[in-house]
């Protein structure tokens, strides 16, 4: 089954980065509020550039001066699969095996909208309908 990874990244603005492994690479896409168990919160997903397989694994800090500087950590990653539709349709659910990421999720493209898409949880017996986001950073540094 295909890698995929949530990095919760400390740039200029704190946001999560959502990559599914597909054809060789990490497709991305910057979640600026983070991914939601909840599945009536509808989180925005802005697809940025292909990211190395390698990069699924990193955790650190990425150098003053470097573009997305700050720490990077690895807020949940699992394997997943595909249940229906595709990436190049602009619909593509999933099934998702994390630690936090559990059960069915679909990435909507929203139309005449270049590089959004929609990131949603699915109702299913993991939807969590009082989730809220907890930070690594937070209990790395307590
Ligand atoms: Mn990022």
């Amino acid at each position: 089954m295909p890698y995929f990874v949530v990095h919760e990244h400390h740039a200029s603005h704190l946001h999560f980065d959502l990559r599914l492994e597909k054809d060789g690479v990490l497709k991305s896409w910057a979640i600026p509020k983070g991914p939601s168990m909840n599945p009536e919160e509808k989180r925005l997903a802005i697809q940025v550039e292909d990211h190395s397989l390698e990069y699924g694994y990193f955790e650190g800090i990425i150098p003053e001066g470097q573009y997305g500087a700050g720490e990077v950590y690895i807020w949940d990653n699992g394997e997943y699969e595909t249940v229906k539709g595709s990436l190049e349709e602009g619909k593509w659910e999933i099934f998702m095996k994390g630690k936090i990421l559990k059960g069915n999720f679909v990435l909507l493209k929203l139309k005449d909208k270049p590089n959004q898409w929609l990131f949603i949880k699915k109702k299913d017996e993991f939807a969590n309908y009082s989730f809220r986001i907890n930070l690594k950073a937070y209990f790395n540094s307590s």
